[in-house]
């Protein structure tokens, strides 16, 4: 049989997203934003899809949302080269408009070989539409991320056993103060949560 290690399938699925023509979204990227991270990352994130600096540079969140999540990271002891940083859609929809379903549908095959690949222990998935996509493989009911923010939840993903905790996006903190303190609050549990479930 042949077994690719985790890095090998990374990079395949890189190079895939990279030349990717699936959905209309490659007519519009400069880059396309495959995510990046250690291939063992115990905690891996999913954010929402690329946006201006995003696709600009080829690499997920680098952006003003980027900087803030490295400020939530660093609150939770976490650090870039720790963990995993994907998206749901790999290309940036034009003007950062909502994903679409039929972009979801069509470019999630790419986060969910990532998320074989890695096998982490713990995803935080950053706003509703991250949230939506991983419980939808579930059959748990999603009912907002508002309801759903702040818990673990043991959840079976793709055949994994994982907690998943929901937050809001970074972006949401940026010019919302009860969000950013909310999401503060939440990388403040995932610190604690990461210790209880000795993953660092
Ligand atoms: N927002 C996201 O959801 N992902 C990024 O990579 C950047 C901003
Ligand atoms: Fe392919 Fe995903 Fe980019 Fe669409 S968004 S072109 S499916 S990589």
């Amino acid at each position: 049989m042949l077994c690719l290690s985790k890095e090998a399938v990374l990079e395949t699925v890189a190079s895939e997203v990279m030349a990717c023509t699936k959905c209309g979204l490659w007519r519009t990227r400069k880059n396309a934003v495959p995510g990046e991270g250690s291939p063992d990352a115990k905690v891996m994130f999913v954010g929402e899809a690329p946006g201006y600096w995003e696709d600009f540079k080829g690499r997920p969140f680098v952006g003003a949302a980027g900087k803030f999540l490295d400020m939530l990271l660093a609150e939770a002891g976490l650090s870039r080269n720790m963990v995993f940083i994907a998206n749901v859609l790999k290309c940036r929809p034009p003007g950062n408009r909502e994903p679409q379903s039929i972009e979801i549908q069509t470019c999630t095959p790419y986060l969910d070989r990532q998320i074989r690949a890695i096998e982490p222990k713990l995803m935080v998935t950053l706003g509703n539409h991250s949230t939506a996509y991983i419980f939808s493989k579930t059959g748990l009911a999603f009912n907002g991320i508002t309801q759903t923010r702040g818990k673990f939840h043991q959840i079976n993903v793709l055949g994994l056993a994982v907690t998943v905790f929901p937050t809001f996006h970074p972006a949401a903190g940026l010019y919302n103060a009860k969000y950013k303190q909310l999401l503060t609050e939440d990388f403040r549990l995932l610190k604690t949560k990461i210790c209880e479930m000795g993953l660092i």
